[in-house]
């Protein structure tokens, strides 16, 4: 069966001649990503109202493009662009692992939990060449704190030694974002990914290695991926794939993001406007009527497909790796850290 036919009528693509040359004229040469290398003063960002406390963006920006990316909003809060110019310039903290070296060495550091993904991708194509990623995983390990990454890069991969040296350090959790398998979905809604059975491949691996990696499956779009043969695609894939668990959250479209957003489904589904437009009327989150039939589905489809830590191998810290600060005991699941876009 041809991947068209496999797509429910509702979400058969409309590409516009505009939206198609904007894509092509990305790649094109005249533009290319604008790299900006500005070093950093700070390397943590505390942060509120997570269950992490600190997080880590090596980088400003994401050239994944993502349509549905939340951190549209944050852009458009602090007067940058959040349209079409997103994910154009990117902001490279080229001091970023010198600074962080030097926070983590305060007494008055705590080892607590960091996540990192959380306002762009660790591992977008700017990592192949600057490594700040990689030398923040280094000085991270180096001070034994935990270490939660989300991403959806099989880059990666290139980092799995210093990803196990981390994970026999502190506590290290990993979440790789799948939201959907249907191509032209994935296509149209995160321009700059990579595919998804490419992270799944990449997931497969860093579990091979030992290391704890589950799958987000973020966000999830109403009338788009939400059917429950799209939801048990991903969990069967994921479960193949070896990931150690999963979990779903739905979109949300706060200002910024929201005009982008719906300006592409327009262009893409025009038939699904009315209904986000109707959804999204009051709020920027989904009501719990909508939000809770899925998040039920995948709890059920994890349960029934049996998706659970399966690793013969398991990198764990060592007896006298200290981990003061970690939220969860041993052996529990990693934690839901919204990546971005994941709502
Ligand atoms: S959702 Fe993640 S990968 Fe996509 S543009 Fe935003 S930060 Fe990048």
């Amino acid at each position: 069966m041809s991947l068209k036919l496999a797509i429910p009528s509702a979400a058969q693509p409309r590409r516009s001649p505009r939206a198609a040359e904007l894509e092509r004229a990305f790649y094109d040469r005249g533009m290319r990503p604008e790299y900006r290398e500005e070093p950093c003063r700070t390397a943590l960002n505390r942060v509120t109202g997570m269950p992490f406390r600190w997080s880590l963006n090596p980088y400003t920006g994401c050239v994944h493009r993502c349509t549905f990316c939340f951190v549209r909003a944050f852009e458009l809060r602090a007067d940058r662009p959040s349209d079409d110019r997103y994910g154009t310039s990117i902001r490279v903290k080229t001091n970023v692992a010198e600074v962080l070296a030097r926070e983590l060495s305060r007494k008055s550091w705590k080892r607590e939990l960091v996540a990192m993904g959380t306002a762009t991708d660790p591992y977008q194509p700017a990592e192949g060449r600057y490594r700040l990623t990689r030398a923040c995983l280094e000085r991270l390990a180096d001070a034994r704190t935990p270490i939660h990454l989300i991403t959806r890069g099989p880059m990666i991969v290139r980092d799995v030694d210093v990803l196990s040296a981390a994970a026999t350090r502190a506590r290290l959790t990993i979440t790789f974002s799948v939201p959907t398998l249907d191509r032209q979905i994935w296509r149209r809604t995160e321009p700059g990914t990579a595919p998804p059975a490419k992270r799944l491949e990449a997931l497969r691996r860093l579990v091979e290695a030992g290391l704890d990696v589950g799958v987000g499956m973020a966000p999830i779009l109403p009338g788009l991926t939400d059917a429950p043969e799209q939801l048990e695609a991903v969990i069967r894939a994921a479960r193949d794939a070896g990931a150690t668990g999963a979990w779903a959250n739905l979109l949300y479209l706060r200002p910024g993001t929201r005009e982008h957003f719906l300006a592409r489904l327009e262009e893409d589904w025009p038939d699904l406007l009315p209904r986000y437009t109707a959804l999204y009327a009051r709020s920027a989150y989904l009501a719990k009527e909508e939000t809770e039939p899925v998040r039920r589905t995948v709890r059920e489809l994890v349960r029934r497909h049996e998706l659970r830590d399966r690793r013969t191998v398991r990198l764990e810290p060592a007896p006298d790796a200290e981990q003061l600060s970690f939220p969860l005991a041993p052996g529990e699941a990693a934690p839901p850290i919204v990546p971005p876009g994941a709502g």
